[in-house]
């Protein structure tokens, strides 16, 4: 597995693949006030530091580069409480996708695999994995290189390191930081990432790029914050490492036969193709599943409950989760990589009344939401704790319920009306 929360810099200013797995909670507590470390916390740290100064040395960071990476670093006690955050709001499949997949990322994908097509071409050759799913990677990583994390990674990960309930990890991670700026595949000891420590064009985790990242351009660095064709050709490394069969599709979306026995579904309740075909599935087009053997192991999965989309995934689905454990996360790669393909929007509606809105829609109703007062900074689409505050207390207002703090059709389009517009 590769790296812990780090959609989060995507569209929500919490962990979504986290707050996917959450029942809806109840109205969120306010936040508490930034900690700032004490004396005995600066003391902690120093100590801390000289021992990771004694661990690194074994790790191919010498004394010398150790206090020039580090010598600055003071610890950031603000990123301790995110180790145990619990999502204020759960975020509903449909909610995700929509924005994860809207048409703003699907033209820029295109843009994109038309402006990367040598390398892409490249990147196929090598690893044998096709240009939109890489693309489609991207995409949903950083937002083609949008949004790489603004925390200093250094001084995050010292921090956990020193501090909290998985230092062990952490120190990992942070000496691996450590080893890519000392070896010189990283060249500037300021770069940002997520809280977590994922960071780049593909939010690889350090122990991750350690591992995993190549020097796709030739120039001797492996360089995922600065060269695109390194981050594109890692990508691939790592999808390909996770056992991607090169030609074979992820998986469709498809028709449950009459009396599909719900209990069946479940990524990891494998069956060979065929005994799933023999029930009756197919295609929701209703059309033969192809592209893989008859006997491929392969999973149903609903989303969403018996009553939304259906999907039979493949081996590649796997490896796409593998990535970041979320089958949310590995149906957006999934979904935009087909979408950059040309293929359409999934045909079986959602189970909701209150469809997800993507970042055109999601501008819109902060835009109303600023119209009305509310203090949610700029509508730039990504909704977080500001503007979810904000929607509950409009449900409220319009007696909306539940009030849930939901960025849906239904608030937009009854602050569309509240506004006249
Ligand atoms: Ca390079």
């Amino acid at each position: 597995m590769r790296h812990s929360p780090m959609l989060a810099t995507l569209l929500l200013a919490l962990p979504a693949t986290q707050a996917m797995a959450q029942a809806a909670p109840p109205a969120a507590p306010a936040p508490a006030p930034a900690p700032t470390a004490s004396a005995a916390d600066l003391a902690t740290f120093k100590g801390c530091m000289a021992r990771l100064r004694g661990s690194a040395a074994g790790k191919g960071v010498d004394g010398a580069s150790f206090d020039r990476l580090t010598s600055s670093l003071a610890p950031d006690m603000t990123v301790l409480p995110l180790l145990n955050q619990q999502p204020e709001f759960s975020t509903p499949i449909w909610d995700y996708l929509a924005a994860l997949v809207d048409q703003q990322r699907v033209d820029d994908g295109r843009a994109m695999l038309a402006g990367h097509a040598a390398t892409l071409s490249r990147v196929q050759a090598e690893y044998g994995i096709d240009p939109a799913t890489v693309v489609a990677v991207w995409g949903v990583e950083s937002d083609y290189g949008r949004s790489f994390g603004k925390r200093p990674l250094l001084t995050s990960l010292s921090t956990l390191s020193c501090f909290g309930r998985r230092q062990p990890f952490f120190q990992g991670e942070f000496i691996a930081t450590l080893q890519l700026l000392a070896r010189g595949d990283l060249r500037d000891p300021g770069i940002t990432g997520s809280w977590a420590g994922a960071f780049g064009h593909t939010q690889f985790m350090p122990t991750t790029y350690q591992r995993i990242a190549v020097d796709f351009d030739g120039d001797g660095r492996r360089d995922l914050v600065g060269s695109i064709p390194d981050a594109l050709g890692s990508t691939a490394n790592y999808l390909k490492k996770s056992g991607w069969r090169t030609g074979e599709p992820w998986g469709y979306e498809v028709k449950l036969p009459a009396g599909f026995n719900a209990s069946q579904a479940g990524r990891t309740n494998r069956k060979p193709l065929s005994a799933w075909v023999a029930q009756g599935l197919r295609r929701v087009d209703g059309s033969a599943i192809t592209g893989v053997a008859a006997d491929a192991r392969s999973a149903v999965i609903l989303p969403a409950g018996a009553s939304g989309p259906a999907f039979v995934v493949f081996r590649n689905f796997d490896a796409i989760y593998s990535y970041n454990a979320a089958e949310s996360y590995a149906f957006a790669i999934a979904h935009l990589a087909d979408r950059l393909r040309g293929g359409a929007a999934f045909v079986t509606p959602w189970p909701t009344d209150d469809p997800g809105i993507g970042r055109a829609e999601r501008r819109e109703l902060q835009t109303l939401l600023l119209g009305r007062g509310h203090a949610i900074g700029e509508a730039d689409g990504m909704v977080g704790t500001l503007t979810r505050r904000a929607i509950v207390s409009e449900q409220e207002r319009l007696g909306i319920s539940p009030a849930d703090g939901r960025a849906g059709v239904r608030i937009l389009e009854a602050l569309r009306r509240d506004s006249g517009q």
